[in-house]
């Protein structure tokens, strides 16, 4: 594993001798871009612990200091705010990629997946640090085969209003890999699917932070389409374990980072139902254009070669959401929030 490393890493691993199998690496210099989002500032939280220095890169698009406030006055922790479609010269050891616009309402028309991923493997290449791109499972499009294998292409329509986002992050898997095999970088690649947790967006039109946003409002539910459409979803304490598991070991990927229990988008509005609020409505709206039918992910790999796999069940994981939106919806009227 010692050996495995970049002459970089290893000065940083700060022992004279070879690392054993299992022992934590600490003191690592780690940049995590959009690091004020949602899954960023949870894996900062797991480094900051660990004992590394992180740098969060972030234009607060969709991120926010709330997020990280718990780390200000850290010497530890730095905060920039930057673009990453911009150049930045930073020293680091490690690169978790994580910057990019990734919901519906926010990623279109943005060139994040493609020239920030551009910026960040250039930064690798400068510094020789190890580079892990959080890729999605929005690379498989609408998939003819079920549950997804890392083997299968995707069906992805390239000019569609999703394509941004899935066709992006296909162009940044193709460059992460690019840079790879042309130019040695060291590359991991994670294939997210639906994740939630607590810190999500409250509006940016996810279907779970909708669902417990408009529960704990009192608003109905809205199911888009006949809801029969099925998602995996992931609690995000299980994904950071996958991406930090992924970072530390020895294979590139790509590998499918979620949880394989799969609902359909009324049996999703049912648990949040059974956990909010048993009389919430359900009212339905139109779909929206090249909506995925079904997913789920195979993690077969992921058990084999990170000996990774969740531990958080839906049912588990949503009550500790709701606690974090209903403080978040109502913590400043002090009315108690329902
Ligand atoms: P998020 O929106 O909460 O976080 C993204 C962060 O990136 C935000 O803090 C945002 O401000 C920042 N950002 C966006 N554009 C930027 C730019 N140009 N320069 C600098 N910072 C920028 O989303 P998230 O759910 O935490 O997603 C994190 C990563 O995981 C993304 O790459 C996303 O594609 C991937 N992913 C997430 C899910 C999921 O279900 N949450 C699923 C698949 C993939
Ligand atoms: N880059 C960066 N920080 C660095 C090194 C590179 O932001 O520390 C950017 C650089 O500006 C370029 C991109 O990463 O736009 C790709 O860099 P690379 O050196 O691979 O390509 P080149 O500049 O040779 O085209
Ligand atoms: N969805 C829904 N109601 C909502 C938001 C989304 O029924 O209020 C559906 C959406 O049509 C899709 C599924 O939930 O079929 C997941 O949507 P999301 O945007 O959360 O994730 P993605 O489509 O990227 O997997």
């Amino acid at each position: 594993l010692y050996e495995a490393y970049p002459a970089q890493l290893r000065r940083n691993i700060n022992v004279g001798g070879k690392v054993p199998l299992g022992v934590k690496k600490k003191n690592l210099r780690i940049v995590v871009t959009g690091g004020a989002g949602f899954v960023g500032s949870h894996l900062v939280d797991r480094l900051i612990e660990r004992g590394d220095s992180v740098i969060v890169v972030d234009n607060f698009f969709t991120g926010r200091k709330e997020n990280l406030v718990h780390h200000f006055g850290n010497p530890r922790f730095e905060l920039i705010r930057h673009d990453v479609v911009e150049p930045i010269l930073l020293e680091v050891d490690q690169i978790y990629h994580l910057a990019c616009p990734a919901s519906p309402v926010h990623y279109k028309f943005n060139p994040t997946n493609v020239v920030g991923t551009l910026n960040m493997l250039g930064l690798a290449k400068r510094v020789g640090a190890r580079f892990l791109l959080t890729s999605t499972s929005e690379v498989y499009g609408d998939p003819l085969q079920h549950p997804q294998v890392e083997t299968y292409w995707g069906n992805v329509n390239p000019i569609g209003v999703r394509s941004c986002y899935d066709e992006g992050k296909r162009t940044a898997e193709t460059l992460t890999m690019d840079y790879h095999r042309g130019l040695g970088i060291e590359v991991r690649i994670a294939r997210i699917f639906n994740t939630y947790g607590p810190r999500m967006c409250i509006d940016d039109g996810r279907v779970v932070s909708n669902f417990v946003a408009q529960a704990l409002r009192k608003e109905p539910l809205t199911v888009y389409g006949d809801g029969k459409q099925t998602r995996s979803f992931q609690y995000v304490s299980d994904l950071v374990e996958g991406l930090m598991r992924l970072m530390e070991g020895d294979h590139v990927g790509p590998f499918n980072l979620g949880n394989p229990g799969e609902f359909t988008m009324l049996e999703l509005a049912q648990v949040v139902q059974e956990t909010i609020d048993p009389n919430a409505k359900i009212e339905f709206r139109p779909n929206t254009e090249d909506d995925p039918h079904k997913r789920k992910p195979d993690i077969t790999k992921a058990k084999e070669l990170l000996f990774w796999e969740p531990t958080v069940s839906l049912r588990k994981g949503l009550p500790l959401m709701v606690s974090d939106f209903r403080q978040r919806i109502f913590g400043d009227q002090k009315t108690g929030g329902g």
